[in-house]
């Protein structure tokens, strides 16, 4: 059982490390393994913008090379200064999630004042992936 409230923090604080002096959109995520161990992360920008990773994948990254495999949530917060809207995740990280992930997974997201969620199926259907290149 995921509690929402809690990764939506650790997300939140997470965001106060992010690197991002050109966007000023910071953003921190808090993924939750199976196991229900936490990882967080936050965006880490660039001068070369293309080398810019997300906090979703900066999470997942940590995770996986921690040895875990097996997601069952990741809270999602971002914007410019306070938030007021959710942050969906960007193309690349679904991308990358679906890679990781089932599409069960939950996204939660966070606009300042609630949260909803929705899964990875929901968000990145028809995802091209591991079953196409067999
Ligand atoms: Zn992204």
């Amino acid at each position: 059982m995921v509690n929402y409230q809690e990764i939506i923090s650790k997300a939140t604080d997470a965001r106060k490390n992010a690197y991002c002096p050109y966007s000023g959109f910071s953003v921190g995520a808090c993924l939750v393994c199976s196991d229900g161990k936490m990882y967080t992360g936050c965006n880490v920008e660039n001068a070369s913008y293309g080398e810019t990773v997300c906090a979703e994948r900066v999470a997942f990254l940590k995770a996986v090379s921690d040895g875990k495999r097996g997601f069952c949530a990741i809270a999602i917060v971002g914007g410019k200064g306070e938030i007021t809207d959710f942050t969906y995740p960007c193309g690349s990280c679904r991308q990358v999630l679906s890679e990781l992930a089932d599409s069960g997974l939950e996204i939660v997201l966070f606009n300042g004042s609630e949260h909803k969620i929705c899964t990875l199926g929901q968000l990145f259907p028809n995802s091209f992936g591991s079953k196409d290149i067999k």
